[in-house]
């Protein structure tokens, strides 16, 4: 457990994260928070036997202190998405960058816009 901890402090990490971090404009991926501090790098699967760095960023987004602890409370397929193909987890994960250009659009679109076609 305090060694998984540790690995969180390697400079590699905090390498990998902060590239995730400047992706996503440092913004959660989920609720939109603009929140350096509150951001967590977060693996969308886990590979039982890699170093939290040695993931590809495709495979890690931004999210915020508390979407961050709702993903993992819902998210028990965790070990089940570990099991899948690589492609499969980059599909995940543009689809979470779909919605969060959705998100974004529909804010722009719904704001003004309200003249049909
Ligand atoms: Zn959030
Ligand atoms: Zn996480």
């Amino acid at each position: 457990m305090s060694k998984y901890t540790e690995q969180y402090k390697d400079v590699r990490w905090q390498k990998l994260r902060l590239e995730v971090f400047k992706r996503d404009d440092f913004k959660c991926c989920r609720c939109g928070l603009e929140e350096e501090v509150s951001l967590n790098a977060h693996h969308l699967i886990y590979f039982p036997n890699a170093k939290p760095w040695e993931y590809d960023p495709e495979i890690l987004i931004s999210l915020c202190d508390d979407c961050h602890e709702t993903v993992h409370e819902i998210e028990p397929f965790r070990r089940f998405y570990g099991k899948m193909l690589k492609e499969v987890c980059t599909a995940f994960r543009v689809l979470m960058e779909f919605k969060c250009r959705i998100s974004e659009l529909s804010n722009k679109e719904f704001g003004g816009n309200k003249n049909g076609d």
